[in-house]
């Protein structure tokens, strides 16, 4: 296990790399005429864009471009695990936002990065929204939908564990490797009380991946990836483990 410590905007972000990714192991050179590729790519993809995320003459990428650099390694973000943030306020327990890890796999479904993200009620942009009263004809101010914050929190985890482990092709491009949904994540903090373990939506689960057995494609379960992540060192069904020596 390699552990990649990067420090940035005051956080720790741990890279766990499981295992090593294909492209590691090609001609050095190759590897960086690929990456200048994937770079050029997606310039063109960003020059197109209607709504450019820009601040001053610099543009963001945002979490569908971190998936197109994503797609040219044959990696996929996905959730693991979602959390309800709970703070103490007037009024006994008061929802204070949602906080996300995210993963990166690579086409055999081993983790190669991992992220935690947040979306605050107390960010500017997640407190209040206008809305139009078509009734009473006025502008009145309402709650940003708890979904939206949940689904803020799990796209800007989803952008970071991407970025980890491929910001170095976005500032290949000359982008900046922060993703554009953490610009308007202030130095917000709450008096946490207490987290709750979310579940998954139905919408959420049929997006996670199927994981499939690296060797015969069959889908396995999470204990049995967890046991031949841990043995083998690859994502083996039972019957496939048989064929493989385990790790040390
Ligand atoms: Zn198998």
């Amino acid at each position: 296990m390699i552990m990649v410590k990067k420090k940035n905007r005051k956080e720790i972000i741990e890279v766990k790399q499981r295992a090593i990714a294909p492209m590691e192991m090609v001609d050095p050179r190759k590897q960086v005429a690929f990456a200048k590729s994937c770079a050029e790519a997606l310039m063109d993809i960003m020059k197109k864009k209607e709504k450019k995320v820009m601040i001053g003459d610099e543009q963001y990428l945002e979490f569908e471009d971190w998936q197109t650099i994503a797609r040219f390694y044959n990696l996929f973000a996905g959730i693991e695990s979602t959390e309800k943030i709970m703070e103490s306020g007037h009024a006994g327990e008061e929802f204070a936002g949602y906080s996300a890890k995210a993963v990166v796999r690579n086409n055999q479904g081993i983790v190669v990065s991992s992220a935690e993200a947040s979306c605050l009620r107390s960010e500017p942009n997640w407190n209040k929204r206008k809305q139009y009263d078509k009734e009473k004809k006025i502008w009145i101010e309402v709650d940003v939908p708890e979904f939206q914050l949940k689904s803020m929190a799990q796209t800007r985890a989803m952008a970071k564990a991407l970025r980890s482990i491929l910001g170095w092709v976005a500032v290949l491009g000359g982008y900046k490797p922060t993703p554009a949904e953490e610009l308007d994540n202030g130095e917000v903090r709450v008096k946490l009380v207490k987290k709750v373990k979310e579940p998954f939506t139905k919408e959420e689960s049929s997006r996670k991946e199927i994981l499939k057995c690296s060797d015969c494609g069959k889908q396995i379960t999470d204990a049995e990836k967890t046991y031949s992540l841990k043995n083998y060192r690859l994502v083996l069904c039972r019957k496939c483990q048989g064929k493989y020596k385990p790790k040390k």
